[in-house]
C-alpha cells in the first residue's frame, strides 16, 4: 500500500520561530515538504485551511487520564480524555503513571501500558510518579529511562500518600541528572499545609472555599527554592509542574540567572481564573479546588510576564478532571476530602489564543512554543514532535481565527459534569487536526479511532 498523500493548502503556517503562507505537503505520517505552493502535486485528498493558521499539533505535558487519586479515578480514561484532547488540538499527551507503593516500578508502568494501549486516539508517553525508592529502584530508573521513559515526577505535598522526602528527591534528581532525565516536581510545602489544613478542620472551617486559604504562596515558594537547592546538589535539570504565583516564579527566575538548568509550566487555569471564585456560593466552588489554589490577580499578572518572558517555558492543562457529584459526595463536610483536580485538556489552545493573541500578551509564535515545541523540546520529543518541518510527525492543527469556541459542558468533550468557564466564549476555533497524516477532528467532528495513537519512547528530557 503506498502511502497516504494530503496536501494542507493556502493556510498561515506558523511554528516556534517562523510564519510563513505556505503549503504542507504530507506523505504517510509525516511531513514531507513545506512550501509557497504545492498545488501541483498530486495528492490523494485536501485539506483547505485558507484564512486560517496551520499550527503544529499540541504537546500536553501534564495530564492524568485513568488515574486514581483521594478515593476515586479520575473521569477521563485514555479514550475519553483523548478524544477531548484532540478537538483542542493536542495530538500528544504526556500523562503521569503512579507508582503504586509497594509496587515496582516496571510493574507500575506495565500497567500504565495496559491503560493507553487500545484506548488513546493521540499519541502519548508518561513520566513516572515515584513514591518508594524500594531496594534496586535505581536500577530499575536506569532500566525506564533505557526505554524512553526519560522523566519522572515526585511530590513534596500531599503527606502519607504522594509525598517523599528530600533524600528521595535528592537520590531521583542525581540519577536523573546521570542519566539524561528530568526530574518534575510539585512544589508546595506539604508539612506545613498539613498544619494549616488540620487546624482549618479544627476551627470549623470546612467548606470548599478554605481549600485556598490553607495553601498559601509562601509554601510553594519554599518548596521550588528547596527543589533548586536539591537540584544544584545533585548537579541535575529540575521542572517545576503547575506554577501559580510571583513568589514561586521569582525563585524559578533567579535560579536561571545563575545559569540553573530549571524550567517550569502554568496552566490556563491560573493564567485565566483567579481566587474569587473561592467565594463562590455554597459548594459551588469545589469546581476551582485545583492544586495549587487559584490566586490573585496581580499573580496572574506576572505569569503572563513570565510567559513571555520566557521564565516559563510550557503551558499545560493538569487534567485531573472528577464530576462535581463525586467531589460533593467525597468532600461535602470536608474540604480536604474533595479530590483535587480541574477538566482542561481541551481548551489551553484556545485559551491562550483568546486570552494571549487576543490581548497582545503574546505572540502565535510564543503560543505555539509554549503548547508544543518548549515541552516537546524539554520531554525528548523533539523534532518529531513540537513542530511543522520535513521528516517531523504530521500532527497539524488547521486553526480559523474568525470562528469561535463556545466553553461549558454542553459543549465540550471532557467527561466531566462541569467547566471552569461555563458560559464563557473565545475568539478562535480548532478545525481541523491531523495526527500523524490521519485526519482525526474534521470541522469540528472526531473521525479518528480510539487506539490511534502510540507510545512515544523519548529522548534525552531536560537538556533542551
Ligand atoms: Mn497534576
Amino acid at each position: 500500500m503506498t502511502d497516504l498523500r494530503t496536501l494542507v493548502r493556502g493556510g498561515t503556517v506558523v511554528t516556534a520561530d517562523t510564519e510563513t503562507e505556505a503549503d504542507v505537503l504530507v506523505v504517510g505520517e509525516r511531513v514531507h515538504a513545506v512550501s509557497i505552493d504545492l498545488s501541483d502535486v498530486p495528492t490523494d485528498q485536501v485539506v483547505d485551511a485558507t484564512g486560517c493558521y496551520v499550527l503544529p499539533g499540541g504537546v500536553d505535558a501534564h495530564t492524568h487520564l485513568d488515574f486514581p487519586l483521594q478515593g476515586t479515578t479520575t473521569s477521563d480514561d485514555f479514550e475519553t480524555g483523548s478524544v477531548a484532547a484532540a478537538h483542542g488540538g493536542t495530538t500528544t499527551v504526556i500523562n503521569f503513571a503512579l507508582q503504586q507503593r509497594g509496587r515496582t516500578l516496571p510493574a507500575s508502568l506495565e500497567e500504565w501500558h495496559h491503560k493507553a494501549e487500545k484506548r488513546s486516539a493521540i499519541d502519548y508517553s508518561f513520566h513516572l510518579i515515584v513514591t518508594d525508592l524500594y531496594r534496586g529502584a535505581a536500577d530499575d530508573l536506569r532500566h525506564l529511562v533505557g526505554e524512553g521513559i526519560t522523566s519522572f515526577k515526585l511530590y513534596m505535598a500531599y503527606p502519607d500518600d504522594l509525598m517523599v522526602d528530600d533524600g528521595t528527591i535528592y537520590r531521583v534528581l542525581e540519577l536523573a541528572g546521570r542519566e539524561g532525565a528530568l526530574v518534575c516536581l510539585h512544589a508546595e510545602n506539604g508539612g506545613v499545609i498539613d498544619v494549616l489544613v488540620q487546624r482549618a478542620l479544627a476551627d470549623g472551617r470546612r467548606g470548599p472555599a478554605w481549600h485556598g486559604a490553607t495553601r498559601p504562596v509562601s509554601a510553594e515558594a519554599e518548596a521550588v527554592h528547596r527543589a533548586r537547592c536539591l537540584a544544584r546538589l545533585a548537579d541535575a535539570p529540575l521542572y517545576i509542574v503547575h506554577l501559580s504565583c510571583e513568589a514561586a516564579l521569582t525563585e524559578v527566575e533567579v535560579g536561571r540567572a545563575a545559569d540553573e538548568p530549571v524550567y517550569a509550566e502554568t496552566c490556563p487555569h491560573y493564567l485565566v481564573l483567579d481566587d474569587s471564585r473561592y467565594s463562590a456560593p455554597g459548594f459551588e466552588s469545589a469546581k476551582y479546588v485545583v492544586t495549587p489554589p487559584l490566586r490573585s490577580r496581580a499573580d496572574q499578572d506576572v505569569l503572563w510576564g513570565g510567559l513571555r518572558h520566557g521564565s516559563l517555558q510550557v503551558v499545560a492543562s493538569d487534567h485531573c478532571p472528577t464530576c462535581l457529584a463525586e467531589k460533593e459526595l467525597l468532600g461535602r463536610d470536608d474540604f480536604s476530602l474533595i479530590p483535587n483536580g480541574a477538566p482542561g485538556i481541551e481548551h489551553r489552545l484556545v485559551l491562550l489564543y483568546h486570552h494571549g493573541v487576543r490581548t497582545s500578551r503574546l505572540s502565535l509564535r510564543r503560543v505555539v512554543e509554549l503548547f508544543a515545541t518548549g515541552p516537546a523540546r524539554l520531554f525528548g520529543l523533539f523534532p518529531r514532535k513540537g513542530t511543522i518541518a520535513p521528516g517531523a510527525d504530521a500532527d497539524l492543527v488547521v486553526f480559523d481565527p474568525r470562528g469561535t469556541t463556545p466553553l461549558g459542558v454542553e459543549h465540550h468533550h471532557m467527561n466531566v459534569d462541569y467547566s471552569l468557564y461555563q458560559g464563557m466564549e473565545v475568539e478562535g476555533r480548532v478545525r481541523t487536526v491531523l495526527a500523524r497524516g490521519r485526519v482525526i477532528v474534521d470541522a469540528g467532528r472526531f473521525v479518528g479511532e480510539p487506539g490511534g495513537g502510540r507510545f512515544l519512547p523519548r529522548g534525552e528530557s531536560g537538556r533542551p
